[in-house]
């Protein structure tokens, strides 16, 4: 087998999901938006309804769609971008409840789908989606006549809990839903670390379902295994890839992987990456390739068959950092030429 091996499990997601739902005493949704972050819906989804989760949130109304599909009717199934123009006919048929972000969208809803249920978000300081306070104060009366099934809003700083932003926005969906008598939510993953001033009635986690910070406590899902196509010997003064940027002082032993940034590898990771071999570290010299990566192996006690980037040994933050990125990014960017196991 020449295609790494991504395996995914799904039972550590589902214990993920339920320590979350732990620490709070409100009802605890799944975010499995971007394909599940790159994990798969379509398998990740019914294993969390599987394990009691009702309320799912993606960010657009074709992962509804495909969603739907994967669940079958019943559980919420909520869209972040709302009611967009030409998403009437999949927000009827697969039955979803879009999260209406200004009142255009309102207008576009209850015009396309009258009595369809939906509901509405809030800007409450991060400026990206949502109502602000002037556009709410002026439609809070009509929209609140609609019977919303949820009102919602996003923090932008929940990750760093000192941040005087989470306070600020915490006193700005209060003020902003003062006296109405509907669901509220306002934390993702952060959010339900802040404490339960931040919980309401529903939260809806992300990255600590699938291993990533800021859940330090999650049990690690995914684990990456890429084999090795070929081992030589590299003499002082040789250079290593593209661009001649690795050029070796010492003799050494250079395995190369099966795995490049066509599966989500990123460059930019290139020189500070490490790889493991049952816990032993090798690290990524010269440049990272399309399709291949080159490691200083000669550090190992033998010549290893496959070399692992994800696992128990290096989370998914810990090779976010080789690149100078956050986590979610190196699940959502995860390829699709591996080979995807599912336990579980
Ligand atoms: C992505 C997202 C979430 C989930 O966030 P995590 O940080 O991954 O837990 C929740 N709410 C909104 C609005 C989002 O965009």
């Amino acid at each position: 087998m020449s295609s790494a091996t991504l395996t995914i499990d799904l039972s550590a997601i589902v214990a993920n999901w339920q320590a979350l739902d732990k620490l709070t005493t409100c009802e605890t949704a799944a975010t499995i938006k971007a394909d599940a972050y790159g994990l798969g819906v379509a398998k990740v989804g019914p294993a969390l309804a599987d394990a009691g989760a009702r309320i799912f949130f993606v960010a657009l109304a074709s992962e509804g769609v495909a969603l739907r599909g994967a669940l079958g009717p019943g559980p919420g199934i909520y869209v972040f971008s709302g009611h967009m123009a030409g998403d009437a006919e999949m927000i009827r048929s697969a039955d979803l409840t879009p999260m209406i972000n200004s009142v255009d969208q309102l207008l576009c809803h209850v015009e396309a789908l009258p009595g369809h249920p939906f509901g509405l978000q809030l800007d409450s300081g991060m400026n990206r989606l949502g109502m602000e306070p002037a556009e709410w104060a002026a439609l809070r009366d009509i929209a609140l006549a609609q019977r919303p099934k949820l009102i919602m809003s996003h923090l932008a700083c929940a990750d760093e809990p000192n941040h005087l932003m989470n306070q600020h926005q915490l006193k700005t969906f209060v003020e902003m839903t003062q006296g109405v008598d509907v669901k509220r939510s306002l934390a993702a993953t952060g959010g339900i670390l802040l404490g339960k001033d931040y919980h309401f009635d529903l939260t809806r986690p992300g990255v600590g379902l699938y291993g990533g910070l800021p859940f330090i406590d999650a049990v690690p899902v995914v684990t990456l295994d890429v084999p090795v196509i070929q081992i030589r010997d590299v003499l002082p003064g040789e250079s290593v890839g593209y661009a001649n940027s690795f050029v070796a002082k010492n003799p050494m032993r250079v395995a190369t992987v099966a795995a490049g940034y066509a599966d989500g590898l990123i460059r930019a990771m290139g020189a500070k990456a490490t790889f493991t071999h049952e816990g032993r570290k090798a690290p990524v010299i010269g440049r990272v390739s399309m399709d291949l990566i080159t490691l200083d192996v000669s550090n190992l006690p033998q010549e290893p068959e496959r070399m692992q980037l994800l696992g128990l040994h290096q989370s998914v933050d810990t090779v976010a950092g080789f690149a100078g990125t956050i986590g979610y990014e190196i699940l959502t960017s995860l390829g699709a030429r591996y080979d995807r196991v599912y336990l579980t």
